[in-house]
């Protein structure tokens, strides 16, 4: 059985005061323990050191975003190797936020990947399709083909947890159906058993994330194949502690 995993993706937002008051807000709530629960919160850059330290030590902390290969003359980066030696053991990689507007394509992501795993950093890769491409039916092609990119430099997928956040669905309040996110996730599992092996497909977390809210989380985490959540804007509100119970 897959253990449930819920990411807090902060994106690029806070102040030191906010962050002090989320912080504050996660340590004092109730939430399953780590036996039923997995949990990582991922804090802007800046803003990791801060957090780690005040932190609960049940959540784990994760990168946004890290750089392609070993660090040196890459001027505004930050290296999976930085990360390790700070103690961080996640790192978010493809986010689509990333992959638009910061024209990552899907090997750059895949190289990201492979890296940071070699690097002994666990992995959360965002795979989704945008709104054309779901009215063009091409969901499953382009999430197979976002998770073939990585398939092709990485052996072991012990340490990654695939995150299917369909691009129409982020930050705009339209969250797919229960039923939507469980064909994809379904889908996207028997073709890892078919391309990369069944062991992996039993095994391997796929989360859902875009608009993930307290009142639509139970609905989605119920389904067979949604191992659990990547919540952005709604991890910054006190309801992150409602969705982190989702499963209760
Ligand atoms: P929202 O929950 O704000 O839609 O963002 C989802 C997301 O992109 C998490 O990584």
């Amino acid at each position: 059985t897959r253990k449930f995993f819920i990411g807090g993706n902060w994106k690029c937002n806070g102040t030191v005061d906010e962050v002090k008051k989320i912080v504050c807000m996660l340590n004092g709530g109730e939430v399953p323990c780590p036996n039923h629960i997995e949990t990582i919160i991922s804090p802007p850059f800046i803003f990791i050191p801060m957090v780690k330290s005040c932190l609960r030590t049940d959540f784990q902390i994760a990168a946004q975003n890290c750089w392609t290969k070993k660090g040196g003359a890459f001027t505004g980066e930050i290296s999976a190797e930085m990360l390790k030696n700070l103690g961080v053991p996640w790192v978010i990689l493809g986010h689509s936020e990333r992959r638009t507007l910061m024209h990552e394509t899907d090997q750059v992501v895949a190289e990201k990947v492979e890296y940071a795993l070699s690097q002994g950093l666990k992995v959360c890769l965002c795979v989704g399709e945008s709104l054309k491409e779901r009215e063009c039916n091409e969901t499953a092609q382009v999430v197979s083909r976002q998770v073939q990119a990585v398939a092709a430099r990485v052996g072991c997928w012990a340490n990654v947890v695939i995150a299917y956040e369909p691009i129409w669905a982020i930050g705009t309040g339209k969250v797919a159906s229960p039923e939507q996110a469980q064909e994809v996730h379904y889908n996207l599992r028997k073709w890892i058993d078919c391309h990369i092996g069944c062991q992996v497909a039993q095994d391997i977390r796929i989360i859902y994330g875009g608009s993930v809210t307290a009142a639509n989380c139970k609905q989605i985490g119920g389904q067979p194949d949604v191992d659990g959540f990547l919540v952005g804007g709604a991890s910054l509100k006190e309801e992150f502690i409602e969705i982190l119970n989702a499963r209760n």
